[in-house]
């Protein structure tokens, strides 16, 4: 267990250091990076890492690719493309803790059931966020179907709904393919029926995402711009934003938590 622990720290290490000079991470970012990653790679197993591999591959990939188109909505994000410890660990920390939790229940499909759809959550919400902007027209907030700016938190689109599937189905193809190896001791459904499964848990979590940021996230005001953000308390001009809606509490990292724990739960309920 200790040798596991060592080449999960190891690998984690690699990664999380590679990722920060690649300006996917901030220094803060890969410090959480490295955590997240022993305890994957250490406590779960090569087929845990695989799923986190894919998500923090994909993810950074699409950011990279598309971040320029995303750039002009600076303003209204709170936070940019290099990932810090915030993001890292709402995006990471409930995956964590079942492939942690994989380790004292290593006959438990449930530690690998709720792994995946939680990182299907997070994917699909990551996918969702990075083309979602690229959507020809104006998006809906998800609560009151009104057209508003591209970026505003809670705002759906087609393009938005097709990436979080496709970044949904992305995770579910491996949380299927590998499956009975991580857990050999379980009963999994067939690997179609599993495939689906996780899709519906990462659409439905990522569109819970949605939900929490249409009605109780906290959103904020430029009073120089005009303009609503999620950035607090300056916003990029300079001057303090003025909350306008939600629970001061409620931030966008602390959404995509939510969007990581709901995932994980609709996958079990599944
Ligand atoms: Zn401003």
């Amino acid at each position: 267990m200790l040798f596991q622990l060592g080449i999960g720290f190891l690998f984690a290490a690699l990664i999380a250091f590679a990722a920060y000079r690649a300006h996917s991470l901030s220094r803060s970012g890969a410090w959480g990076a490295l955590v997240e990653g022993s305890i994957i790679f250490g406590l779960g197993g090569w087929q845990w890492a695989v799923l986190l591999m894919a998500f923090f591959v994909s993810s950074s990939v699409l950011t990279r690719l598309f971040g320029k188109k995303k750039a002009s909505l600076n303003e209204k994000f709170d936070k940019g493309g290099t990932r810090d410890i915030g993001q890292v660990l709402a995006n990471g920390a409930i995956a964590s803790i079942f492939a942690g939790l994989h380790f004292f229940f290593p006959l438990a499909s449930w530690t690998w059931v709720m792994f995946v759809s939680s990182l299907a959550a997070v994917n699909a919400d990551t996918w969702a966020t990075e083309l979602g902007v690229l959507n020809p027209s104006l998006p809906r907030l998800v609560t009151s179907w009104k057209t508003v700016e591209r970026g505003t938190s809670g705002g759906v689109s087609l393009y938005g709904i097709l990436a979080a599937t496709g970044g949904a189905a992305f995770i579910a193809l491996f949380g299927a393919w590998l499956g009975n190896s991580a857990v050999p001791s379980a009963l999994f459904p067939a690997a179609v029926l599993l495939f689906a499964f996780f899709t519906g848990a990462g659409v439905l979590g990522s569109l819970f995402d949605s939900l929490l940021g249409a009605t109780v996230q906290a959103i904020y005001r430029c009073p120089h711009c005009n303009k609503e953000t999620e950035k607090h308390p300056l916003h990029t001009c300079g001057t303090e934003t003025v909350q306008v809606r939600g629970w001061s509490w409620l931030n966008n990292d602390m959404v995509n938590l939510g969007c990581a724990m709901m995932g994980a739960l609709i996958g079990m309920f599944l």
